[in-house]
């Protein structure tokens, strides 16, 4: 069922952030602990997206193998510093293409967004949702998955200026509301601040001295890891970490 990472602070190796530690993202691309609700392995795809330092603009990589196949991407992370970053490995749900496309982070101007988890009754249940994009936007979408739906949505809030930790439960809680029992674990970053749901699927945060990372796993054994209840949202810059629940019942903003 995916897992993701989102980290902000100091400059760091990618290597150090994505591929070393004892339970990086590449480890649970094979090795994931938590995966909950299905799903054994995160083998069909791959993607990072990162700011380098000084850079206003990500750059992105993102691939349909396994990231443990990608030896491109393991020279690539070990010559980059990065100081904002987005990554994730993807387990397909059933029946979705695997694609480059469909591997988070989706991505436009300095946004980054991944989904780990499912909507359910796909996509009959989230269609009225989707009739209120532009046609554009739906002939464009990356990829015909439900992530890729689900950042179209947060895409056309950002882009009307909606605040992003706004986009990101007004999507959350609307799709909840239309498709029950879905699993949404959004995450949108950018090189400033991080904002991430734990809905139905497992979510960590490592507040560090000017740092914070979130992931849905540890990626080591670090004691400042805090398991983020679920139905919270996460709102962080370098340095603040805001944890609070979401509401089903708010109205949307
Ligand atoms: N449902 C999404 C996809 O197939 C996310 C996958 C996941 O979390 N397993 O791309």
């Amino acid at each position: 069922m995916c897992r993701h990472l989102g980290y902000l602070g100091p400059a760091v190796p990618l290597t150090e952030l994505l591929l070393a530690p004892p339970h990086s993202l590449l480890h649970q691309s094979y090795a994931p602990q938590d995966m909950r609700h299905g799903g054994t392995i995160n083998a069909d795809g791959f993607g990072a997206g990162w700011f380098a330092p000084g850079e206003k603009s990500p750059v992105r990589y993102r691939r349909d193998v396994p990231m443990w196949t990608d030896a491109a991407f393991a020279s690539l992370a070990g010559a980059s510093t990065a100081t904002a970053v987005v990554a994730a490995v993807r387990s397909a749900t059933v029946g979705m293409p695997v694609v480059e496309t469909a591997s988070a982070p989706f991505a436009e101007g300095n946004w980054l967004f991944s989904h780990n988890g499912v909507v359910r009754g796909w996509p009959d249940s989230v269609s009225l949702l989707a009739q209120r994009l532009p046609v554009a936007d739906l002939l464009t979408l990356d990829a015909p998955t439900d992530a890729a739906l689900l950042w179209a949505l947060v895409r056309h809030r950002l882009r009307a200026g909606q605040e992003p930790v706004d986009a990101v439960e007004a999507v959350m809680l609307e799709v909840a509301a239309a498709a029950p029992d879905s699993r949404l674990n959004l995450l949108l970053g950018n090189d400033e601040l991080l904002v991430a749901t734990a809905w139905w699927h497992s979510l960590w945060v490592r507040p560090g001295p000017g740092a914070v990372t979130v992931a849905s796993e540890p990626i080591d054994d670090d004691p400042a890891w805090v398991a983020v209840p679920d139905h919270s949202i996460v709102f962080a810059s370098k340095t603040t970490v805001d944890i609070r629940p979401l509401d089903p019942g708010r109205q949307e903003p």
